[in-house]
């Protein structure tokens, strides 16, 4: 007998159809004798339904009113699955976050989970029954409701699994596994059998939204054996993300291609070339809690230099706002920025061991007339910036040049 965590996204339980098919499913289970914890998400297209209804009512939505409306998108489902499970004959219990308590801070919105109570779900399960939680949600030490971001339930499940010691988290989506790449961008993406912990880190960081990237930091932290399954497929084993390079069987350098068009892009031209300006143009940015991803500063001419970052772009306009406030200070020429930038990366742990790689991306770039804004790379990665009109292009391109396509 083993204790299996499975998490079912908004699309997969997006019909009472469909919340069937999920409950036969883990009927499936619960009948060669596993334990059972299921963790939903939304509907599809509810938590988006919510958003645009609060933004009706007050353009910029209160935080703490927001996760209160949010929650009950997941209140919704876990209530559907458990009737669905019965209509079965199995035994089902629906728990909320703040039922099974979920504890996480009170960054409303964008909460992280600091403890899980396992008493209540280990006596249900015990008593045969399946647990079915709802995912994205939490609740605060003073019992405020609170939400994990867009994406959270993957969290939740991932945080499950490693509370109860679980023997496997399964993340069962609308796609049979992780990819080369977004396979809706580039069709002849590829499954990937085995992907590291370290690459998926970076790719869900960087943009692939398969995976919410704290779910990932969860998995790797409490070595949580974690998979990524279709919820429309009855086989096929999806992608387990493993721990070791090892384990990868296949050994291509590079592993897949992630994209975002989350981030804009600042430029404080004409500053004084002089110790001290980067503290002076991203200190006052920091204190605003807006989070800076990548920098650049040009070599200095003339006694002045350039800085260039990134910020998310739902931050750009009040980062400017920022900057232009201390634009005297600083004794900047002009401060400009686009928001029509995307940023596409190469990831790969085969990269450590291979030259070449940066020069084969800029090439293909180059061949199509690509220009590169911005560069930045790790050990394990390399990231351009590039306008946002050739994004998928860039991302088509890339994943040919390095031969990830199907065989
Ligand atoms: P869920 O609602 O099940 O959580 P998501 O929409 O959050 O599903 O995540 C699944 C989607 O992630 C897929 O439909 C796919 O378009 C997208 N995706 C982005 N990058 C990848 C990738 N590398 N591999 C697989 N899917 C990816
Ligand atoms: N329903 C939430 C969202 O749409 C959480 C999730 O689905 O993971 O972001
Ligand atoms: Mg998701």
């Amino acid at each position: 007998m083993a204790l299996i965590v499975q998490k079912y996204g908004g699309t997969s339980v997006g019909t009472p159809e469909r919340i069937k098919n999920v409950a036969q499913r883990v009927a499936k289970f619960k009948m060669l004798g596993h334990q059972v914890v299921v963790v939903v998400s939304a509907m599809s297209g509810e938590t988006n339904r919510l958003v645009a209804l609060a933004k009706e009512v007050q353009p910029n939505p209160d935080l703490r009113e927001m996760d209160v409306l949010l929650s009950t998108g997941e209140q919704v489902t876990i209530a559907l699955l458990s009737m669905a499970l019965m209509e079965l004959g199995l035994k089902a219990r629906s728990y909320t976050g703040a039922q099974v308590k979920i504890v996480t801070d009170s960054a409303f919105s964008k909460a992280r989970i600091l403890d899980i109570e396992e008493r209540n779900m280990r006596a249900d399960l015990d008593a045969g029954h399946v647990v079915v939680v709802a995912g994205f949600q939490g609740v605060d030490e003073k019992g405020n409701i609170t939400t994990l971001g867009r994406g959270g339930s993957d969290t939740t499940g991932v945080a499950l699994a490693a509370a109860l010691k679980a023997d496997e988290c399964q993340i069962y989506t609308d796609v049979d596994g992780v990819y080369t790449t977004d396979p809706r961008v580039v069709p002849e993406a590829r499954r990937l059998k085995t992907v590291t912990f370290e690459e998926m880190l970076e790719m869900a960081s960087l943009g692939s939204k398969v995976l919410q990237i704290r779910s990932v930091e969860f998995a790797g932290k409490y070595k949580v054996k974690l998979r990524v399954l279709s919820s429309f497929d009855d086989e096929g084993e999806g992608t387990l993300i493993t721990f070791e390079e090892e384990d990868r069987m296949e050994q291509a350098i590079i592993s897949g291609i992630a994209f975002n068009r989350d981030e804009a892009k600042i430029t404080v031209l004409g500053v004084p070339d002089r110790p001290g300006i980067a503290y002076q143009i991203l200190g006052p940015v920091g204190d605003a809690n807006i989070d800076v991803d990548m920098i650049i500063q040009n070599v200095g001419a003339d006694g002045t230099t350039d800085f260039t970052f990134t910020v998310h772009r739902n931050e750009y306009k009040k980062a400017l706002e920022v900057l232009k406030g201390v634009q005297a200070h600083i004794g900047a020429r002009e401060i400009t920025g686009d928001d029509r930038i995307a940023k596409v990366s190469v990831v790969g742990v085969g990269m450590r061991s291979h030259a070449g790689i940066a020069s084969t991306m800029f090439r293909t770039l180059a061949e199509e007339g690509i220009n590169i804004q911005m560069i930045s790379t790790s050990e394990i990665k390399i990231s351009v910036v590039i306008n946002e009109k050739y994004m998928e292009l860039a991302v088509r391109v890339l994943h040919k040049a390095f031969g990830l396509e199907e065989a």
